[in-house]
């Protein structure tokens, strides 16, 4: 059975113990994690499984695998606490529901504008677009509409919409219903406010960047 990943119904949740299920040299498996891998755009965790750091947390499929330093003594079957680094963490998750909110609503008020990419990291949220001419001409609209959202203190709730395939959403009740395996926060006032930033990356692609302030 695939890691339980507790970070999606507990995403405050900074330290749990797990049960190590399969040691192969650096690389650990666990019975459930707080620990997110990269995915969907959104950066890995900083974390510890015991007293080690872990290196990298990578997906595999519905499982997650972690790095350990080389010299570890981790052994399968052994209990032991998992912690993240919840400063990082938190701007993490407040950067991408940001970023979940800009996206929906260039899609609302700009006729849905064809995305590139996506990245979440704690310092900048980043979506790239194709787009004619200055993307900043939107920041007027999307900027505003963002921060009075966040001031609202909407609730915005996240459940599976496929248990079996690990298949989330988040919805914010009249606003939007979106597919995301990402960790959310649980209101949007949680974010504080926002800046946005853009950035002409060239061949008629432009990025919106997307700070915390
Ligand atoms: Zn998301």
């Amino acid at each position: 059975m695939s890691v339980k990943k507790l970070f999606w119904d507990e995403p405050y949740l900074t330290k749990t113990s797990a049960n190590v299920k399969n040691v192969d040299a650096q690389k650990v498996t666990l019975d459930q994690t707080i620990i997110y891998a990269f995915s969907g755009g959104q950066q890995s965790d900083s974390g510890k499984i015991g007293e080690y750091e872990v290196l990298e947390a990578k997906k595999e499929g519905l499982e997650i695998v972690y790095t350990l330093p080389e010299h570890h003594t981790i052994q399968t079957g052994q209990e032991v606490q998992i912690t993240i680094d919840w400063e990082k963490r938190y701007r993490i998750m407040k950067l991408h529901f940001a970023a979940e909110i800009i996206l929906e609503l260039m899609y609302q008020n700009y006729n849905h504008p064809e995305k590139i990419g996506a990245n979440i990291t704690s310092e900048k949220a980043r979506i790239d677009f194709y787009w004619n001419g200055n993307i900043s001409e939107t920041f007027q609209v999307v900027e505003k509409k963002a921060n009075e959202m966040i001031q609202a203190d909407l609730e915005i709730e996240s459940e599976f919409e496929h248990e079996k395939n690990q298949r989330r959403y988040w919805e914010i009740k009249g606003f939007g219903k979106v597919p995301c395996g990402g960790t959310h926060i649980r209101r949007t006032s949680e974010i504080g406010a926002i800046k946005l930033k853009r950035n002409n990356i060239g061949g008629g692609k432009e990025r919106i960047e997307i700070y915390l302030v």
